[in-house]
């Protein structure tokens, strides 16, 4: 499966987004790196916390890659999987 331009949903850029399993896409952004986010907090946009930019970077920095979800007390940002 080819990457498919989309624009960041973090902080919009022009970026390419993969389908990731098992829900969800897998962004690379010039601005903020790769990450993965789930659909559900995909569609909950433009509810991204503020914050999400500087913890994806963050973890991105200590080399995991993000995993942006929905979660009962909103969007969380973990890990992941390496
Ligand atoms: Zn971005």
């Amino acid at each position: 499966m080819s990457p498919e331009p989309a624009n960041c949903p973090v902080c919009g850029a022009a970026a390419e987004r993969l389908r990731a399993a098992p829900r969800g896409y897998r962004y690379t952004c010039p601005s903020c790196g790769t990450f993965q986010i789930s659909s559900r907090a995909l569609s909950c946009r433009p509810g991204l916390p503020a914050s999400a930019r500087e913890d994806i970077r963050r973890l991105r920095a200590y080399g995991h890659l993000p995993l942006l979800e929905l979660t009962r007390d909103g969007v969380s940002i973990s890990p992941g999987r390496p």
